[in-house]
């Protein structure tokens, strides 16, 4: 099959089959190879990696990810894109793509399934309006994972990888430097999809940690006081944790933050993962 990474050829099948564009789908599709390229060696794929892409549209990064790795699984939501991808894949005997909602499947017992538990690399031009959801999906089902090579809005890509005292760092930058490193891979400009989308892109590469950076007594206590210390930006942790439900009284709350040494004063979106997790430590042993 002939290269799909030009805007004539997308073009062209797109018409074939009649195809119309979703935008409510996130349908952006890349027409750059120098683009494609980057996305594959940030990922460091060999012929021992499996891979799951999400969003394979027509294709076109999916033949690329076939030649480089072991095996490629493709889960693409929308149905009248498979038979495009049966005629774009023909020929590509590692491939399998399955006609799915990526937020709806059971990744943990699909990589079990098809890859006999091998930890997967994760490689995808994202749906935007779903690119955090599918993010801590893989990430909080505790997918066997080895990284995650995704493109999504520069915007987003910008808070995972933000640092305390900065307007991106928030619950999303300590949830998911919780789990892995982000390193930005390359940036995308809008000219490069069909059609070409309203914001500009990153591609980011989310290296899973093998052991999360702090010990972390209770998961969900230490997230529900991630996400109620950037709750209200304003208000010092103090008083915004004091009004989440959390369980503890303002006193409580005050006890917990002086035994972690965090000045009282202080608001969320100064506080280092690390002391995030001292605080959340505290907090449990005071539920
Ligand atoms: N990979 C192709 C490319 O780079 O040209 C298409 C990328 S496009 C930005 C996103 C793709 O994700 C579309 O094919 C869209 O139909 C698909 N998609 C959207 N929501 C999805 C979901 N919840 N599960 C699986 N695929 C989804």
């Amino acid at each position: 099959m002939e290269k799909l990474s030009s805007p004539k050829k997308i073009k062209e099948i797109v018409s074939k089959y009649g195809f119309k564009f979703s935008k409510s789908l996130g349908q952006n599709f890349l027409t750059d190879e120098n683009i494609i390229y980057k996305i594959i060696d940030g990922s460091e794929i060999t012929k021992e990696d499996v891979v799951i892409e999400i969003g394979p549209g027509i294709g076109t990064l999916t033949q690329y990810l076939a030649k480089a790795a072991k095996k490629v699984l493709a889960i693409e939501i929308d149905k009248s894109l498979i038979p495009i991808l049966s005629e774009t894949l023909k020929g590509y005997e590692n491939v399998e793509v399955i006609n799915e909602d990526v937020l709806k499947v059971d990744l943990k017992e699909l990589v079990i399934h098809k890859f006999k538990g091998q930890r997967v690399k994760v490689v995808a031009n994202l749906p935007y309006y779903v690119t955090t959801p599918i993010i801590m999906k893989f990430l909080e089902e505790e997918v066997p994972l080895m990284d995650m090579v995704v493109m999504m809005q520069k915007e987003v890509a910008d808070r995972l990888r933000a640092k305390p005292n900065t307007k991106e760092y928030g619950s999303l930058s300590v949830a998911v430097q919780y789990y892995c490193e982000p390193e930005i891979v390359t940036r995308v400009p809008k000219t490069v999809f069909i059609p070409n989308p309203n914001v500009e892109s990153t591609v980011i590469r989310l290296k899973v940690l093998d052991n999360p950076p702090v010990q972390v007594e209770n998961k969900k206590v230490f997230h529900n006081v991630v996400r109620a210390a950037f709750a209200k930006r304003r208000k010092t942790l103090l008083n915004t944790l004091s009004l989440s439900n959390l369980g503890l009284n303002k006193e409580q709350i005050k006890e917990s933050l002086t035994a972690c040494d965090i000045d009282l004063k202080r608001r969320g979106e100064s506080l280092t993962i690390k002391e995030f997790a001292a605080l959340s430590n505290s907090i449990t042993n005071m539920l």
